[in-house]
């Protein structure tokens, strides 16, 4: 639990709803859609709606505490709780599968930016596609 975590459980942000979400997504390894947590939730919930998880996510990333993203061409975006320890994936263009790659390679890489460039790096986002052992036995 990071500081930025607490934020969703106080304040006027908090619904039970959105709370819900929110440890929904936590417990997640891989970045899922909006649609994975909405049916994981109605499963428990037939009271949620698509457009409540929606309005939940985005209160979230407005908050910074979940992150988008874009993976694979037709995506309608994943969505994964920030960690401070942030992860980049490997995916499997054939099959989707996904892997989380532990180490972040491009540390060092943005501390030389920050030198070289003045810019103060907030934050960068890296995909890595391949085919998966499985997939190219098939
Ligand atoms: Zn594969
Ligand atoms: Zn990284």
């Amino acid at each position: 639990m990071n500081k930025t975590e607490h934020k969703v459980y106080q304040g006027k942000r908090k619904s039970k709803k959105r709370q819900l979400v929110y440890e929904t997504l936590a417990k997640k390894e891989l970045p899922v859609t909006a649609e994975e947590i909405f049916m994981e939730i109605a499963l428990k919930d037939d009271k949620i709606s698509l457009s409540t998880v929606y309005r939940a996510l985005e209160a979230f990333m407005a908050d910074g505490i979940v992150q988008k993203t874009m993976i694979g061409e037709s995506s309608n975006g994943l969505f994964e709780v920030r960690a401070n320890e942030h992860k980049h994936y490997l995916m499997c263009v054939e099959c989707k599968k996904m892997l989380a790659i532990k180490d972040c390679p491009l540390q060092d890489y943005e501390n030389q930016l920050e030198k070289t460039t003045k810019f103060k790096i907030k934050s960068h986002q890296l995909q890595v596609y391949g085919v998966c052992e499985k997939c190219q036995k098939n």
